[in-house]
């Protein structure tokens, strides 16, 4: 079957793999080589080094690809050297524009490794796009969005944003990590390029770090595929197997993402210590409507605030947590909390901070598929331990 026919649960599972042409193993095997032998001087079976491919990551990018309704996937040794990658196709005096909520590894690479090369960036609410256009200028080559955002759940359109694009001929680029294509195909809906920290829900398992990104337009492969081989940021065969692995349950997974995550932002928002809860599937968050139209479900991700907004009361949450660990990270199957204000946002200033949600009480949730029951008598129990 053509992998344009197969609906998502058979993509997962087949898409762009065979059978090993030499043995028959139904599993992609990991071919942990560096090199491949000629029978005579360029006389091989289309290997010649692996940085430039390797049967096990082919086959992984393939995959990737074909779940994200694009033509040409590449994998890369971690989601920032995918981004990397991308920002390497622009050249010095062009201008990016972004949106102001945004992870902050990918502003760490934006400011202090490619403004020294003389790229521009510009960070904006992306909200209304028509404030977007404002900011265009010649030199405007890139829209760089991510939605949901890390960690206040903010929806960008991404219609709207490519749209706009195409009206005044830039790329669009989509940090699709929290959604994965499950849940959301930018793709499908305009975008020029995907990009994926796959060391979060496309590998789902917490136990490799790696990048990707999809495109649709054979020129833009070709120069991508040029950086990746020339800046040699690959990812190995090892992680890439496993990777294959996680991904065949993606649906699953992120199935039960959603629902657990569903009923605890529910939970969450009628408890008497909370205060406000974030996750795009309420009615009343900000951009539900344009959540409901370009994704499929609302995932796993929630972030709420304390009432009395006091650091202390997240503490104490966060270590009287027993099923949710504690750790950077998301998108394993296992629950994990973390606090944005001194782990992920820490180095951004605490006006700035506050400015766009993020208050020293709020605490981020990547809800896992573990029994949802558990996962409620935690959070109350640890809730319990806040003063009143
Ligand atoms: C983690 C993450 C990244 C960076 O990916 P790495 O694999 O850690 O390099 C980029 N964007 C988002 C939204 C992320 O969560």
């Amino acid at each position: 079957m053509k992998n344009s026919k197969m609906k998502f649960g058979t993509k997962v599972i087949h898409a762009g793999l065979e059978a090993d042409p030499t043995t028959g193993a139904v599993m992609t095997p990991i071919y942990q080589t560096s090199t491949y032998k000629q029978a005579s001087p360029g006389d091989h079976k289309g290997y010649e080094y692996s940085r430039t491919g390797n049967p096990t990551r082919n086959a992984l990018e393939n995959n990737i690809a074909a779940l994200e309704n694009g033509k040409f996937g590449l994998c890369f040794g971690s989601g920032l050297a995918a981004i990397d990658a991308v920002i390497k196709t622009l050249n010095p005096g062009d201008e990016v524009l972004s949106t102001n909520d945004l992870y902050g590894g990918s502003y760490r690479i934006f400011t202090k490794i490619f403004e020294k090369y003389q790229i521009k960036f510009t960070f904006i609410g992306m909200q209304e796009m028509a404030e977007v256009e404002k900011h265009i200028s010649k030199a405007t080559k890139l829209l760089w969005i991510e939605t949901p955002t890390n960690p206040m759940m903010n929806i960008i359109d991404i219609k709207a944003a490519s749209d706009l694009a195409k009206k005044h001929n830039l790329l669009l680029a989509v940090d699709n990590t929290f959604a994965t294509p499950y849940l959301q195909r930018p793709l499908d809906l305009g975008a020029d390029i995907v990009m994926h920290s796959i060391t979060k829900y496309m590998g789902g398992h917490s136990d490799v770090v790696m990048g990707a990104l999809v495109c649709k337009d054979e020129k833009l492969a070709e120069e991508l595929y040029f950086i990746q081989n020339s800046s040699g940021a690959v990812c190995g065969p090892q992680d890439s197997f496993l990777v294959l692995r996680g991904i065949k349950t993606l649906h699953l997974r992120m199935q039960r993402h959603s629902e657990n995550g569903k009923a605890l932002a529910r939970h969450l928002k009628n408890h008497p210590k909370v205060d406000k809860v974030y996750w795009p599937g309420f009615e009343d968050h900000a951009n539900h409507r344009v959540a409901k139209e370009q994704m499929d479900d609302f995932g796993g991700m929630i972030s709420f605030t304390i009432k009395g907004n006091d650091v202390k009361d997240a503490n104490t949450v966060m270590s009287s947590l027993e099923v949710f660990t504690l750790a950077e990270s998301l998108g394993g199957v296992e629950s994990l909390c973390c606090h944005p204000a001194s782990m992920t946002h820490g180095a951004i200033p605490k006006e700035e901070r506050e400015k766009s949600g993020v208050l020293d009480s709020l605490i981020r949730l990547s809800v896992g598929v573990e029994d949802i029951d558990d996962l409620i008598t935690d959070i109350d129990q640890a809730l319990m331990k806040v003063n009143p």
